[in-house]
Order: C-alpha cells, then sequence, then structure tokens
C-alpha cells in the first residue's frame, strides 16, 4: 500500500530548488500581529521531489479509472474523455485569469461561455441557459427554485413537485429543499411512468414535475406528450433532469417534448473527468418565458464584445461565486467543436446501440425486469444470484478483480437487486464482449463456490471494506493510519 505523504516525510528534506533570498529578512510579527502567529511549525510532510511524483503516480495507478479500464456506471456516463480538452482547459488565457479581472481582458472566457450557451440552446431547443450551478443537483435546485419564482409570481407559489418513482435521490432533495413536497408518482409494469397514477395526483397545488428522460431504467418515457399536456393544463411547468441526455444528443430535444426546463449534466455528457465528488457542471436550461429568472450575471454580446449584465430583481440570484466551474465550460466548449452536430448523433445512437448489444448478451444469464429496448442504460436484476448465494453487492465487488469498475448498485430503487449498466459509446464490440463473459464467469462461480464472491475482491489495493465503520469510526487525521 502507498504510504500517506506525511508518513514519507523526512526532517529537512525539499523537493525545490530556488535561488538565494536576496531580499532583506523581516521578522514575520512585524508584519503579521503577533496574536496570529503559530508557534508551532506547520506539521507539512518534507519529500524530495522523485519521491512526490511517485506518490501520486502510485496513487493514480492504484485508481480505476476510464483510461485503465472499463467503467459502466449507470447514470454517470463515464466516456472516454478525449485528451484535446485538457490541452484547451490548461491554456494559459484560460487558466490563468482572474474573475476579477477588467471584463475587455477576459474577451475570450466570455465569448466560449457566450457561445457554449448557445450551443446548449441548440440542442435541447432551450431559449436561455445559466452556465453557474456546480453539478445536476445543483441544476436541479436552481430549477426549482425558478419554477418557485414563476408561480409567485402568477400569485400563488403552489405546494407539491411530482417525481416519478424511479427519480434519482437528488430530485426529492431539491424539491424539499426549495420548500416545496415531493409526490412520488408510481410506475407502471413496463417501468415508465404510471399516467393514471399521475392523473389522479394532478391539482392546482402542482408546481411542476420532474422527469428523467429516458428515465433511469434506461427506458424512453414514451408517453411524454400526453404528460406534458397533463401538467401544462394544469399551470404547472415540467422539468427535464437531463442526466441521461447522452442517449439524446442530436436526436431529440428536450423542448420539443414539451419541457419548460432542464439541466445538464457537462461532466456525464459533454465529457469531463469525474467521480469521487467532482468537479462538474450543471447548467440550466430554460424557455423565453422563464429567462427572467436565471442566475445573474449572464454573458451578452453587445456589438462585437461581450459584457456581463448586472443584478436584477427577476432573477433568483447568484447560485455560485463568478462563473461556476469555469474549466469544465472549457472541456465541454471543446468537445463539441471537436464532435460537431452530426458527430453527436453518432454517438448517441453508438450509445443506445452498445447498451442494446450488452443487455442481449447479459441476458443469457442475468434477468432484465423492465427488459424491452433501452436506450443508453439498462438495469439487471440480481435476485436470482442472490438465491444462489450472491447478492448485487457481492457481484460487483469480484467485477473488480477483474479490471472492471463496479456497476451502479441498488438503483434505482424499484428493481430488487439492481445493477445498472451504461457502457457509453466509447467501448468497442469487443470490450463489451469482454464484460459479458465476465459476467458469465461469475455466475459459473456462484453456482461452483458462492462464497468467493462474498469474499471478493482479492486482487484490489484493499479488500472489502467494512462499508459501515468508516462512517461510525471516523479517522481523520494522518498519525492514526495504520495504527
Ligand atoms: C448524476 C445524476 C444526477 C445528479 O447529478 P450530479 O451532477 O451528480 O449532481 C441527477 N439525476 C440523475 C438521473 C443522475 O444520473
Amino acid at each position: 500500500m502507498e504510504k500517506l505523504l506525511n508518513e514519507l516525510s523526512v526532517p529537512g528534506r525539499i523537493g525545490y530548488s530556488l535561488p538565494p533570498n536576496d531580499v532583506e529578512k523581516n521578522k514575520l510579527s512585524t508584519l503579521i500581529p503577533e496574536k496570529y502567529l503559530s508557534s508551532e511549525r506547520p506539521a507539512l510532510p518534507e519529500v524530495s521531489e522523485p519521491e512526490i511524483a511517485r506518490h501520486f503516480i502510485n496513487m493514480s495507478i492504484t485508481n480505476h479509472h476510464i483510461d485503465k479500464g472499463f467503467y459502466p456506471l449507470g447514470s454517470c456516463t463515464m466516456k472516454y474523455n478525449p485528451k484535446l480538452n485538457e490541452a484547451t482547459s490548461r491554456l494559459p488565457g484560460f487558466s490563468g485569469i482572474h474573475p476579477h479581472q477588467h471584463e475587455s481582458t477576459i474577451q475570450s472566457a466570455l465569448q466560449l461561455m457566450y457561445e457554449l450557451e448557445k450551443s446548449l440552446c441548440d440542442f435541447t431547443g432551450m431559449d436561455s441557459f445559466t452556465l453557474q450551478p456546480a453539478a445536476g443537483s445543483q441544476g436541479e435546485l436552481t430549477g426549482i427554485m425558478i419554477m418557485r419564482r414563476y408561480h409567485t409570481e402568477n400569485g400563488n407559489p403552489r405546494k407539491k413537485v411530482l417525481i416519478p418513482d424511479s427519480a434519482h435521490g437528488t430530485n426529492p432533495a431539491s424539491v424539499v429543499i426549495s420548500g416545496y413536497e415531493s409526490i412520488p408518482v408510481k410506475s407502471n409494469d413496463r417501468g415508465l411512468v404510471d399516467v393514471d397514477d399521475l392523473t389522479s395526483k394532478l391539482d392546482e397545488e402542482v408546481a411542476g414535475m420532474m422527469i428523467t428522460n429516458p428515465n433511469t431504467l434506461g427506458l424512453f418515457e414514451e408517453e411524454i406528450s400526453t404528460i406534458s399536456k397533463k401538467i401544462h393544463d394544469v399551470g404547472a411547468l415540467l422539468y427535464l433532469d437531463g442526466a441521461n441526455f447522452n442517449a439524446l444528443i442530436s436526436l431529440m430535444k428536450p423542448a420539443g417534448m414539451g419541457f419548460d426546463i432542464t439541466h445538464l449534466n457537462l461532466h456525464k455528457t459533454f465529457s469531463t473527468p469525474h467521480g469521487g465528488g467532482g468537479p462538474g457542471a450543471g447548467p440550466v436550461g430554460v424557455i423565453s418565458k422563464l429567462s427572467k429568472y436565471l442566475p445573474y450575471p449572464r454573458v451578452q454580446k453587445v456589438d462585437e464584445s461581450y459584457t456581463l449584465t448586472s443584478e436584477s430583481t427577476d432573477s433568483i440570484g447568484r447560485l455560485h461565486g463568478f462563473f461556476g466551474n469555469f474549466g469544465i465550460l472549457v472541456r465541454a466548449y471543446t468537445y463539441i467543436r471537436l464532435l460537431g452536430y452530426d458527430g453527436f448523433r453518432a454517438a448517441s445512437k453508438n450509445a443506445i446501440i452498445n447498451a442494446n448489444y450488452l443487455k442481449k448478451l447479459v441476458t443469457e444469464r442475468y434477468d432484465i425486469p423492465f427488459g424491452q429496448n433501452c436506450m443508453h442504460e439498462f438495469v439487471v436484476s440480481a435476485e436470482s444470484q442472490k438465491k444462489r448465494g450472491a447478492k448485487a453487492g457481492d457481484i460487483v465487488k469480484r467485477l473488480l478483480d477483474f479490471g472492471v469498475h463496479a456497476p451502479t448498485v441498488y438503483f434505482p430503487l424499484i428493481v430488487k437487486e439492481a445493477l445498472m449498466i451504461e457502457p457509453t459509446e466509447s467501448e468497442s464490440k469487443s470490450s463489451l464482449e469482454d464484460f459479458s463473459s465476465i459476467l458469465e464467469k461469475i455466475d459459473d462461480e456462484i453456482n461452483e463456490n458462492p462464497s468467493l464472491l462474498t469474499d471478493a475482491p482479492f486482487n484490489t489495493p484493499i479488500r472489502r471494506l467494512d462499508e459501515a465503520k468508516a462512517v461510525r469510526e471516523l479517522r481523520l487525521t494522518w498519525d492514526k493510519v495504520g495504527n
């Protein structure tokens, strides 16, 4: 196991070489009042340059990542991220600027945001976007706040937001944080929104409905036009959780399906490395009647230059410092320029074809309860494997031994022993076949020796962890590790 940096530390060892100091020395207390000075030196690690380089390289290869192996983490769109995106986001003109600089000196950055907003409008049919939210979930919050502002201005903020029972957990969370009650809508036996159940819950107290399409089972909501009409008939708004937009880009526009507000997860669909909690970007697009509520400042083009709008009373306010996670906007912009509209159409189609091909291979051994044609992902139920001795959680631990990242487990909640698999467009036919044969081998192992599964993983840097212990016995100081 790679040691912690503090454990590698040797007093006096340094990792830099600087020319001798030719500035006159000052006592620190002449610059900073004594009471703010610590009497102890900070416990910073002291290591050489090669040590620090090896330390981080060793950690990076211990980790699983998309450049190392298959990463079928459902709902997360772990596609390959072209290295060009990294190169552009590191250009000094983007990485070295400060948001407090005068507008005239950051014209390219403003232009990039302006053009990115236009592209996102093209892809979605929305009228305008804010690029501020730092994640899909913060985008949801933004969207529901806009909903509330719209209804309040029409005289009544209303009380409830409808959410399908297959939804991602962030959906009800965003609704509740915005002061609404979250009302679940049942799925029917095909895994789609049950329109009768929806109808029975509709009244003038419904502010809106939040739908993921394709939904978290990877299924397209075929009755979206009916749903949209019913929602709009009671004066409510329709929100798209656009986390699954990878299945739709250049094939279908959310505005055309009747959505009034949508977020996009740039880190998923538009290729930024993600995982481990960030960083992300969750721009929110709205139709024209909602544009004035978007967070400020927005970038606008006046004659040939780009400026920022000032505070406005219609706006819901700021959601994030400055412009959100700007580096991610640069990556998304680059990716969009790289692929173009036709390139995205090919990518979406391949994402759908890959998921359907893999689903076909996997159904040989595993059950897929909502097994009709899927879009970009599908959800396996390992109930039959559980009866033979290995739960969904055991199967995915064993997958790690074969160099594959675990799929999403136990979500969506309407599938028992769920394994949610999203191959993305960037995998080849043979890598899908390899993955399917690993799943077959694991299924054989369950028949032959289920305890192998419950003890897995064997080949990873760390064996199976006690998932509850880390929460109950927090260890936050480095000097306790290894005791
Ligand atoms: C990822 C995801 C979210 C939340 O997005 P973050 O960017 O992780 O905050 C919401 N809904 C669905 C369906 C998702 O897959």
